[in-house]
């Protein structure tokens, strides 16, 4: 989920991908996902086993076009980034279908939790969970060390900036201070949960890091102003908002709300 407040001009190929991760872009295009979501299938190169990182929604064309991308590799590992529907609702049905473990929780998938810094074996490939909440509490990232990238689910967009819980911006910052640091080496890529894959991402991350501060700034200086409700807030931030996305701007505008307060207090 994101919003279109500082979406930075489209970086790169939506169609990208790497040597290990191959992108099945799901038909779920809409103001929330962009071109879709982004389903990524994960194997080391000549291997005989894959895993499928954020099924998507529950679709019999994209169950196809995932079973389709896997070929004759057996799926040994049905992931979500985190449990939003558009990412995770077709987890349960690829993993019946499959026989594949499902890892990830909440409330629409029944998987077994990621542990912070967890390895996770694909044949020869090795994925590292990064533990990065935020967008949610459950959101994570998987970091494949043999290449640099890194799947970011939402907590890093390929455009445009996410919805971030509220009461979640502090643990924000610091899910992208971690990736800063796991995507520091050169060569590193993100490869986003919608929109183009990221090839440069320190100074992207930095550009949407800077963003973000401004938006809370902004809150925080409408506050002191004596702007506090946030139907007033999202109305002198965002003046030609689209109705379709109010929802979002007010949930970004109440995580901004909950970060000033607890600098505050
Ligand atoms: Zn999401």
């Amino acid at each position: 989920m994101w919003t279109r407040d500082n979406a930075p001009p489209s970086v790169g190929d939506p169609s990208s991908q790497t040597e290990r991760a191959t992108l099945v872009l799901a038909p779920n295009a809409n103001a929330w996902t962009f071109e879709g979501t982004n389903t990524w299938l994960l194997a080391e190169p000549g291997a005989d086993v894959c895993a499928v990182v954020d099924p998507g929604p529950d679709d019999d064309a994209h169950l196809a076009a995932i079973l389709a991308a896997a070929g004759d590799r057996r799926i040994v590992g049905v992931w979500v980034t985190h449990a939003h529907t558009d990412h995770a609702e077709l987890a349960g049905r690829l993993a019946r279908v499959t026989g594949a473990p499902l890892r990830g929780s909440g409330r629409r998938v029944a998987g077994r939790p990621f542990q912070p810094g967890e390895v996770l074996p694909v044949g020869p490939l090795e994925v590292r969970v990064l533990a990065t909440p935020g967008h949610t509490g459950d959101s994570v990232c998987f970091h494949l060390p043999a290449e640099g990238s890194v799947l970011t689910g939402d907590t890093v967009l390929g455009r445009g900036a996410p919805i971030v819980e509220p009461g979640r911006l502090g643990q924000f910052f610091a899910s992208l201070d971690l990736l800063s640091e796991v995507l520091a080496p050169a060569g590193s890529v993100i490869l986003p949960g919608h929109g183009p894959v990221l090839p440069d991402p320190l100074p992207e991350l930095g550009r949407r890091r800077q963003a973000r501060q401004r938006r809370v700034d902004q809150v925080a200086r409408a506050m002191a102003d004596g702007l506090t409700e946030p139907d007033a807030l999202v109305d002198h931030m965002y003046p030609d908002l689209s109705p379709d996305l109010r929802d979002a701007a007010r949930i970004s505008v109440e995580a901004s709300i909950a970060h000033v307060q607890t600098a505050r207090s």
